[in-house]
């Protein structure tokens, strides 16, 4: 069986304690996917120069933030690492030079998602970087060999978000602004349409594309995902809200029939 494969609105990190709709949403993610023996995370919380995974027995859990209340500083998130796994990528892939990372812990684009989705923190994270020298189409073509991990009870994960602007963000003002609302309905129509070559080239969607995308970590690791859909594979959208000037709007890729 196939893992399905997704790509997760993170937000603001106060969604991972905050009982919150997105909160919600992941955990019922995680109650609804196949169980995987390991995730692959890869956050828009890592970047580097060249890519690396992250090797680490145990990672620590990164704070990553700051001007938040204490209660989040004070979040643990103790899952282990997958040492293995992380080698199995870095032979997987052949178009980029994978180099492993021995010290590197768990960001909060991943552990504030994957707290909800599995709480008992048991499942072994690994992260993969992204490296944001590289164009669009490098990262759809290095993810394209990660597509064996799916047969071997992997999930992947991506966590970023289509739409980020902290720049024209409000904390005061939660109203979706009406240009991100657009380009979020523009994504979701091309996702469904399954234009990934228009997806992976985004600054080819114009100005929207540039405020919308005014840096490309967050957007990068939606082509994670999308390089992984199959024919036929279907793409669901979930928690898919305008937060003022970021959009949670989610994607599970291939998953189960929901019940
Ligand atoms: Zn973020």
């Amino acid at each position: 069986m196939k893992m399905p494969v997704v790509f997760v609105g993170h937000g603001n990190p106060m969604n991972a304690i905050e009982r919150n709709d997105f909160y919600r949403g992941w955990e019922a993610l995680g109650r609804r996917l196949p169980k995987p023996d390991a995730v692959l995370c890869i956050s828009a919380h890592w970047e580097t120069h060249g890519t690396y995974v992250s090797a680490t027995e145990s990672p620590q859990t990164i704070h990553d933030f700051y001007g938040f209340p204490k209660a989040l500083f004070d979040v643990s998130y103790p899952a282990p690492g997958n040492p293995r796994l992380a080698r199995r990528v870095a032979e997987l892939v052949t178009t980029e030079q994978v180099r492993l990372d021995p010290g590197r812990g768990l960001d909060h684009g991943a552990w504030s998602v994957l707290i909800a989705m599995y709480p008992a923190a048991r499942t072994p994270i690994v992260q993969l970087s992204i490296d944001t020298g590289l164009p669009g189409s490098h990262h759809y073509a290095l993810a394209r060999q990660l597509a064996p991990l799916r047969d071997e009870r992997v999930l992947i994960l991506g966590s970023g978000n289509l739409v980020h602007n902290l720049r024209l963000f409000s904390y005061e003002d939660s109203k979706p602004q009406a240009w991100a609302l657009q380009f979020d309905e523009e994504l979701r129509q091309r996702i469904a349409a399954r234009d990934h070559e228009a997806l992976t080239d985004y600054a080819s969607l114009g100005e929207l594309a540039r405020r919308a995308v005014p840096t490309p970590e967050h957007y990068l690791p939606l082509l994670y995902a999308l390089a992984l859909q199959e024919p036929g594979e279907t793409a669901e959208f979930f928690n898919a809200r305008v937060v003022s000037a970021v959009s949670m709007t989610s994607v599970l890729i291939g998953g189960p029939a929901s019940g």
